[in-house]
């Protein structure tokens, strides 16, 4: 719902730290390929315009999408002027995305997917199925599967580095697909249950189990206030917060 929550007035929505403003869950991955600037995006949520211009987002390669939320999907139009951009350099933005967040995606977007779309400047976009890997520009990327409730959805790992959103449940299967990583971003949405959403104390466990260097926990709610909920944290778990910037090994992966 993002933080402050419309309509809220508790000590987080009301809250002074910068921290404690959050827009929704993406994730932007850089890097240099041949001296290009590559540009990774996982999720365009309802907030991704004002996301790409506080970090200066000026291109992107290609789009990762986990599931078909709003809070995940609904800021894909905003790819537009980018794709332009991208359009000319010999093709669309390539969008990876499952069977089903495909669909909604082409419901939603009817004007820019749909074969008989007359709208001229619809984005340049492609949709893509999501394979279990997927290269973009000499970085592979690897579909780990994760519940988020009754939904399969997809999380990534890049090097030695994953970004698990929207999670109820880590299939055991998944687990052996993060083995080795430095940095994993793992949801964490409060610390009362919810039916589709880890609580702290779950994803603070899976963080352990993975052993990452370092966790990150996203998709916070306004429950959690920033600086208090990290001093119940263990050192190397932490609450992620909006603008965060860390560095990523895109070596190989074991
Ligand atoms: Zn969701
Ligand atoms: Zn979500």
């Amino acid at each position: 719902m993002g933080v402050p929550t419309l309509g809220c007035e508790c000590a987080v929505c009301t809250s002074t730290d910068p921290r404690d403003r959050r827009l929704r869950p993406s994730l932007l991955l850089r890097w240099r390929d041949q001296k290009r600037e590559r540009v990774v995006v996982i999720d365009t949520g309802p907030d991704f315009r004002e996301q790409a211009l506080r970090n200066g987002l000026t291109r992107v390669d290609a789009v990762f999408y986990t599931h078909s939320h709003a809070d995940h999907i609904m800021g894909m139009d905003d790819l537009r002027p980018l794709s332009f951009n991208v359009f000319r350099e010999g093709g669309p933005i390539p969008l990876y995305a499952t069977p089903e967040t495909a669909e909604a995606l082409e419901r939603i977007y009817d004007y820019t997917f749909s074969p008989s779309s007359t709208y001229p400047t619809r984005a340049r976009v492609q949709l893509q199925p999501l394979a279990e890997r997927t290269a973009v520009h000499g970085v592979e990327f690897l579909r780990v599967p994760v519940r988020h409730g009754e939904m399969e959805i997809a999380g990534f790992r890049f090097g030695r580095a994953a970004y698990l959103t929207d999670v109820s449940a880590i299939p055991e299967s998944s687990f052996a697909l993060l083995e080795g990583l430095e940095l994993l971003v793992v949801s964490a949405l409060r610390h009362k249950p919810h039916p589709s959403h880890a609580t702290v104390e779950q994803a603070v466990g899976w963080a352990r189990r993975i052993g990452a260097r370092q966790s990150w926990l996203t998709h916070i709610a306004h429950e959690l206030g920033h600086e208090e909920t990290n001093r119940t944290l263990p050192d190397n778990i932490r609450l992620a917060y909006d603008g965060l910037s860390l560095p990523v090994n895109l070596g190989t992966e074991n």
